[in-house]
């Protein structure tokens, strides 16, 4: 039962407070390493109840998470004692085919977009993962398969319509608080409670080529193989987004996987990725031609496998950018190879994953972590009790790749890292930027009440409310 406290709380959504029957599943997010138990969550379905939400929670001084999909790896979907505005209740996608635009609502998932896209023979940039939600990829920046030929996910968005701190609904677009919009291409999580944003859309190729090939190579020869594909898959047109996945099977022995999704014409496809098939005899190929769909649910589920990305594991991930030739990356990864693990026990694997290439930043958002490529180390366990010693293999594997050379001391993809500090948020938007986001930040959240993201602290206020575009 909802004690008095919130019951004046009159939403159409649902309010729940721990205790309540299903309040437990309500709460549980992605990553299962977190121990945050909120005292209430809203489960919001429209701007009214996002507003009385806001309200209320401030009333009762109440820390505030929002939640979309709750796949962020810093757990910022959920709080200690405060208020969750749930936003998974608002998911309606509405699609525009002449001018091939969709206004999605505040809480819909990447796959809820790509479904309702591919029926007009339109696709969305996202990522790769259905289940994340997409106002949590495209408001801190996001990347998939079609970013090298249509920008980051955070390029696409046209406007937004958000509730700020104070409860104000206030809209946003090219002609109307340009700077807002500007703040939301990567930075978006800090000025609102987005209920809905309008992004671009792209034309669906009818088909696309894709899959995942795994290699097993010989210890002997594992340095000279991942020097060879990471050459090559750098190489890739932008039609292909390339990661690569190094890890161990049960047995023990080095496993190395391309994901590859060429989305341009047949023939390109056919050339490029024939000639990463290639390299070296595979144990396994998936690669195939597919509707695009059908092609991103069979990766993910491999993806899954593969990575451990399957919901409710402790998790730990860390993302730095590559520094060294591919030679070298291939020698000193291949030195450290029984660092790797995949432990069936305790459904543990600590794998690298290396990642992206560079993308140009066309419209200058702030959404950095463009530069690619990143080498990230990614471990997923059962048991929070095994925390410590996930935490040491990561921490020792880093430090052994800083110390050769392999890595800088730069962060990478600040989507691909638990723990961001507030030094890492800066070195991610760079100084500039980041002052011109806090004096934003100050117009619209000046007491920091959505602080549960990739947090810009409050700086000196802008001139204009940011309605034309002048910075002071
Ligand atoms: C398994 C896995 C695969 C991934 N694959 C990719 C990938 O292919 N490409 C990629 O770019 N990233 C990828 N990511 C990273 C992922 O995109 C980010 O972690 C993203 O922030 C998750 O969004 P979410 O809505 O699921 O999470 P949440 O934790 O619900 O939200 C993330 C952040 O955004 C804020 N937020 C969400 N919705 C709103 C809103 N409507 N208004 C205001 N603030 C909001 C939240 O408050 C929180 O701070 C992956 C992550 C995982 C765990």
């Amino acid at each position: 039962m909802t004690p008095t406290k919130h019951s004046d709380l009159d939403l159409r959504g649902e309010v729940l407070v721990a205790g309540d029957s299903g309040f437990d599943a309500l709460a549980a997010i992605w990553d299962g390493r977190h121990g945050c138990r909120p005292a209430v969550i809203a489960r919001c379905l429209g701007a009214a109840d996002v507003r009385k939400a806001l309200r209320h929670a401030r009333r009762l001084g109440l820390e505030v998470s929002v939640r979309c999909g709750g796949h962020n790896p810093n757990d910022y979907a959920i709080n200690d004692g405060g208020m969750v505005l749930d936003l998974r209740g608002m998911n309606s996608v509405h699609i525009d085919p002449v001018a091939r635009r969709a206004r999605v609502a505040g809480g819909a998932l990447a796959g809820d977009v790509v479904r309702e896209a591919a029926e007009f023979g339109l696709v969305p940039v996202t990522g790769i993962l259905p289940a994340i939600g997409f106002c949590g990829l495209a408001l801190n920046g996001g990347e998939g398969f079609f970013t090298y030929r249509h920008g980051m996910v955070c390029d696409n968005i046209t406007g937004a319509t958000l509730v700020t701190a104070d409860g104000e609904l206030v809209r946003c677009s090219e002609n109307e608080r340009p700077q807002l919009l500007w703040g939301l291409r990567g930075a978006g999580s800090n000025f609102g409670v987005v209920t809905e944003i309008e992004i671009a859309l792209h034309e669906l190729p009818t088909s696309v080529l894709a899959g995942m090939i795994t290699w097993m190579p010989v210890r002997e020869r594992l340095a000279e193989f991942l020097a060879t594909l990471l050459t090559a898959l750098q190489a890739t047109s932008d039609d292909l987004y390339p990661v690569m996945i190094i890890g161990r099977d049960e047995t023990g022995e080095v496993s190395v996987s391309a994901v590859l999704c060429h989305v341009g014409a047949a023939e390109d496809a056919d050339r490029e990725i024939g000639s990463i098939r290639a390299l070296a005899p595979a144990v396994d190929d998936t690669i195939a031609r597919n509707g695009y769909h059908q092609a991103v649910k069979v990766l993910h589920e491999r993806i899954d496998e593969l990575a451990g990305f399957e919901d409710g594991l402790c998790r730990r991930w860390t993302d730095y950018e590559l520094a060294c030739t591919p030679e070298r990356f291939g020698e000193v990864v291949a030195a450290n190879a029984d660092r790797l693990l995949t432990d069936t026990e305790c459904h543990g694997t600590v794998s690298i994953i290396v990642e992206g290439k560079p993308i140009d930043n066309v419209l200058g958002t702030p959404a950095k972590h463009r530069d690619g490529p990143g080498v990230m180390i990614e471990a997923g366990w059962r048991g929070i009790d095994r925390a410590a010693r996930f935490d040491a293999l990561i921490d020792e594997l880093n430090a052994t790749l800083a110390s050769d050379g392999v890595i800088s001391s730069v962060s990478g993809n600040i989507h691909s890292i638990s723990d961001v500090s507030q030094a890492i948020v800066v070195e991610n938007y760079g100084p500039d930027v980041y002052r011109k986001l806090a004096r934003l930040k100050s117009i619209y959240d000046p007491e920091n009440i959505f602080h549960l993201n990739y947090n810009i602290v409050p700086g000196p206020a802008m001139r204009n409310n940011g309605m034309n575009g002048e910075w002071v």
